[in-house]
Parts: structure tokens; C-alpha cells; sequence
């Protein structure tokens, strides 16, 4: 008998092809392979990366346009480019910004994950989504796409934290997230070295500098999330490892499901108190 005539699978974890009733996989040992929480739910986004990266840059825009709609007149057309659609300062407080403003008077931890999220300007959404579009599959690639949202989330929080800590009142978006990203390509090309190592440090390094001279010349960029960002990426690259180093484990994909719960009830949470607040 054939392996196609018994019921088949992809083993959740490595992608091999098993059958379903097998007790442990045979190319990674990982322990009953078939079992239904392993392949369904959560840990099943885990396993597309397309249109996982698709669906984050589609909650991205959603929230962008919530905070637009949230005060239309309020909305900025901006004297620059940089201002140009930029929901109003309230609406952004409502849907979850962070910052010492938030944390400190309105008790709202929470705010340091639901930041991330948010832009205030149509160039800071596009700007900070095409770099997810482009960095995002890289890490994919070395990393898996488990452990790279947990990069990004706990990049995101980390960047926020130190933010925060410099005593920044309000702030938002994805960049701090993104530069967990890069921090954790660059680990990647160091520790790995070799000529594509290397070449991965150059490409990324390009990011990280253009994203370093963008914080110098535009006003108004936070640079505290940004280099809290980029520390937080190199520690989950150090503490975490890459494919080459440890393929990614179901434990990296708990983590990862956890962050992603997590950020679903978070972002749920802001959207119900927002809107409740501001049109009930
Ligand atoms: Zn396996």
C-alpha cells in the first residue's frame, strides 16, 4: 500500500508527507503528527505564509481607515506629503496609540501591542507596508513564519517599552515591528556569515539605514521605538535561532499563537472601546 492510499498529511511541522495515524514523524519527531489541534485553528495560519502576510497588511489598512472614519473632519490633509491623511490625535488615543500619555493616566498597557497597528498618515501606512511586504518573506524564509510574528510582536512591544521609557507621550505605528524584523535579518547575515549570509547583512543593512537617516530628517519620528525595535529582532534571532541553526518547533509555534491571540483580543478590545466611546 502506497502512502497516497492511506489517509496522507503534511506533517504540521516539517512538511513532510505522513500518514495521518502515524504516532510520530518519521522525518522529524514530532509526536502525533495528526492530531487535530496540531493542523486546525490557530497554529493552521501558521502554515500560509502568503496570505498570512496578506492578512496583516490587510488589518493594517482596515484600522487606518477606522481611525480616518472615526473623525472625519478631524482628519489632517496635511501641509507636507508626510501629513497627508492623518487621522486626528484623539481618534489614534481611542483606537489603542501608546506612549506615556496612554500608559501612564489611562493605565493602558495593552496599548503597547495595539500600536502597532496604527499609522498617522497614508505615507507612514504605505511606507511602513511595502517594508513588510518586502522584509517580511525574508524572515519568513530563515526564520519561519511562526517565530517571525513573534518577532514582530515582541519587536513591536519592545520598541514601545523603550519608547515609553524615554518618556515619548504618544505614539504609533508599525515600524518598531518592522525594525524587530530587520534586527533579526541582520542577527541572521551576521551569524550565519558565508558570501549569502553577508549578502543578506548588505541588503538589510540598506534598510536599516535609510530608516535610521528617514528618523534624522523627518520630524516627529519616533527613533526610541525604532532602535528598542531593532534590539528586541537581534535578541529573538540569539534567543530563538534560525532554520539552519533549529527548524522551527511546535514550542515556537505555541509562542507564535499565543501572540497572535493575543493581539486579536487586544485589537478587538480597542476597536469595541473606541467605537463604543466615540458613537454610543
Ligand atoms: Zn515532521
Amino acid at each position: 500500500m502506497t502512502i497516497s492510499q492511506k489517509k496522507s498529511q503534511l506533517c504540521p511541522n516539517c512538511r513532510g508527507l505522513i500518514s495521518r495515524d502515524e504516532p510520530i514523524c518519521p522525518y522529524c519527531g514530532l509526536k502525533s503528527p495528526g492530531s487535530w489541534w496540531k493542523n486546525n485553528g490557530v497554529l493552521r495560519l501558521f502554515q500560509e505564509p502568503d496570505s498570512f502576510l496578506t492578512g496583516l497588511i490587510g488589518l493594517n489598512i482596515a484600522l487606518f481607515i477606522l481611525s480616518l472614519l472615526m473623525n472625519p473632519s478631524g482628519m489632517g490633509m496635511g501641509m507636507s506629503p508626510f501629513g497627508f491623511l492623518s487621522p486626528d490625535s484623539r481618534s489614534l488615543l481611542l483606537l489603542g496609540a501608546t506612549g506615556t500619555m496612554p500608559i501612564d493616566s489611562l493605565h493602558r498597557w495593552w496599548s503597547l501591542v495595539s500600536a502597532n497597528y496604527l499609522h498617522g498618515s497614508l505615507l507612514h501606512l504605505i511606507f511602513n507596508m511595502i517594508a513588510v511586504k518586502q522584509i517580511g518573506p525574508m524572515v519568513i524564509k530563515e526564520y519561519g513564519l511562526a517565530r517571525m510574528f513573534c518577532i514582530y510582536t515582541f519587536g513591536g512591544i519592545g520598541g514601545f517599552l523603550l519608547s515609553y521609557l524615554a518618556g515619548v507621550p504618544l505614539t504609533i505605528g508599525a515600524s518598531a515591528a518592522l525594525c524587530a524584523l530587520i534586527g533579526a535579518a541582520l542577527y541572521y547575515g551576521k551569524n550565519r556569515g558565508g558570501t549569502y549570509g553577508q549578502q543578506v547583512f548588505q541588503q538589510i543593512g540598506g534598510w536599516a539605514i535609510s530608516i535610521f537617516v528617514f528618523g534624522l530628517l523627518v520630524p516627529g519620528i519616533n527613533n526610541w521605538a525604532h532602535g528598542g525595535g531593532m534590539a528586541t529582532g537581534i535578541l529573538c534571532g540569539l534567543l530563538m535561532g534560525y532554520q539552519e541553526k533549529q527548524r522551527e518547533r511546535l514550542g515556537h509555534r505555541l509562542i507564535g499563537a499565543a501572540c497572535l491571540i493575543g493581539t486579536v483580543i487586544i485589537l478587538f478590545w480597542a476597536i469595541v472601546t473606541a467605537v463604543n466611546y466615540r458613537f454610543f
